[in-house]
């Protein structure tokens, strides 16, 4: 019978034998070459990695003490893990250089918190919307608000240099001709926001999300108004024809998450919540020390002494990670009494991070890990402080810190010193140059010097039992009286 497969063979018989040898290792040589040659898809599976590069900004990519994180971070490990290859993350310190290592196709993806623009969709092609933002004029409360653009007057304003700002303030020149600004060469929105506060320049365009993350560190910084509507946010590719496929996985991978609400969760816990740390009041602290230490504290001083800690200090990093509640949850996944991250967790052997005891017996001996891997110079009570925040930001940023104090002409030993520089690792033309890149120095920085005000206070309500017959009860000059904290039980 004719058949095709019959004919192939009739003709394979007729072939002289060095045709037949080359048929048969043809397609050996073909598999390396079709990689070669593939799309990028192809490429990314055939070296088993994925390259993204994204802005070393809190928002989108950073170090923190259980190792990469940031929104985008997370976005690009899912896809990653959709593809089945490792995620290699390379990151921008401007815009401009980010888009130029895009156009030069040195890597896959630029995953930034990038906003769609026109001027960019004529030179990349991208993925769909991920989500949306509003771009904010910011200004310092207190000074003139304005309420449009063609209001600003000679009040300096600061844009990101290559940002989508930077190209809609171009766009509106046309008909504000008189239109001033300056261009950061940063890739972090708070460059701009540390201009502001320092008085450098008076008025910044951030994105809504941006703003609402780093708020809570700038408390004076305030929206003036909304330069424009929900604008898009995009993954761009490199110029070249052979994204498609790629682009269909991401989009597919988008659309994915967003039916299932794992999208809207994982914006959640970037930016859903505000970080506290500014605003909490002497008042809900007191309002606590009477209402739930009590609860909490023979707990808290046997932990303390298991693990050789001063049971104020234990006591003032509970309240400051969860304000001693022990089911306390955070969108980023830390939980407990301590606010332990899972990876941490699993390092300490704790199965329950929900369980008060075994949440302060981690953090106390992860603080204690912190204290032991400083090296022997730095005597307490830096010790102690420097301890604690390695404990909020990871013992490789605050390394950095030290080294930093000392290039300074700062003692890297002196907390003193190394809280000064700590906000320093904000700052791409600092970070730029530490081995552990951005870090959120600042609020690193308020962590330590609210748990020492803390522990202050707990201190102060001490006094009384170590001092047989007081002069005067301390504890009448609280703005609030302290009548449920058991002194017995202490
Ligand atoms: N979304 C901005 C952009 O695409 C970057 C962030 C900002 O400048 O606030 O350029």
């Amino acid at each position: 019978m004719r058949t095709g497969i019959g004919l192939v063979r009739m003709k394979a018989m007729i072939l002289p034998i060095w045709a037949k040898k080359l048929a048969l290792v043809l397609p050996l040589l073909l598999i390396p070459a079709a990689f070669e040659r593939g799309d990028r898809l192809d490429r990314i599976l055939g070296r088993g990695e994925l390259t993204v590069i994204s802005r070393n900004s809190p928002t989108t990519y950073y170090l923190d003490k259980s190792g990469p994180a940031g929104f985008e971070y997370a976005l690009a490990e899912r896809l990653a893990k959709q593809l089945g290859v490792k995620l290699a993350i390379a990151p921008a310190f401007s815009l401009q250089e980010l888009f130029n290592l895009l156009h030069r196709s040195e890597v896959d993806i630029a995953a930034a918190g990038l906003t769609l623009t026109g001027d960019r969709e004529a030179l990349f092609p991208h993925t769909r919307s991920y989500h949306s933002q509003i771009p904010q004029m910011v200004y310092v409360a207190g000074t003139r608000r304005p309420r449009s653009l063609d209001d600003i007057g000679d009040l300096k304003l600061a844009v990101l240099e290559g940002s989508s700002h930077a190209d809609s303030l171009r766009a509106m020149r046309r008909s504000l001709p008189d239109l001033q600004w300056q261009e950061v060469e940063e890739a972090d929105s708070m460059a701009l926001l540390e201009l502001l506060d320092s008085g450098q320049a008076q008025l910044a365009i951030i994105d809504s999300h941006e703003f609402k993350v780093q708020q809570s560190l700038y408390p004076r910084l305030k929206v003036a108004f909304d330069l424009a509507g929900e604008q898009e946010m995009v993954w761009y590719l490199p110029p070249d024809s052979d994204n498609q496929r790629l682009i269909s996985q991401i989009n597919h991978l988008f659309e994915a998450m967003r039916a299932s609400g794992d999208l809207d969760q994982l914006w959640d816990a970037h930016f859903g919540h505000v970080s506290g740390f500014s605003r909490i009041s002497s008042h809900t602290f007191n309002q606590k020390m009477r209402n739930r230490l009590p609860r909490y504290q023979p707990m808290i001083r046997q932990v303390a002494r298991e693990y050789n800690i001063d049971w104020q200090l234990l006591a003032a990093v509970s309240y400051q990670e969860s304000h001693w509640n022990p089911t306390a949850t955070s969108p980023t996944g830390v939980r407990g009494m301590m606010m332990l991250t899972l990876p941490t967790a699993e390092e300490l052997g704790i199965d329950n991070r929900l369980d008060a005891l075994q949440s302060l017996r981690g953090g106390a001996r992860y603080l204690n890990n912190m204290k032991l891997r400083l090296p022997e110079e730095v005597a307490e009570p830096d010790r102690t402080w420097m301890a604690l925040a390695a404990y909020n930001i990871g013992l490789g940023h605050l390394r950095d810190a030290r080294r930093l104090a000392q290039q300074q002409g700062g003692d890297p030993n002196l907390w003193s010193d190394v809280m000064e520089v700590l906000p320093l690792l904000q700052r791409s033309n600092y970070y730029r140059q530490t081995r552990h890149g951005y870090a959120r120095g600042k609020e690193a920085v308020t962590y330590v010097q609210n748990i020492r005000h803390y522990r202050s206070i707990l201190e102060w309500q001490d006094i009384p039992r170590h001092q047989p017959s007081p002069p005067i009860d301390i504890i009448e000059l609280l703005p609030h009286p302290v009548r449920s904290v058991n002194m017995s039980a202490l």
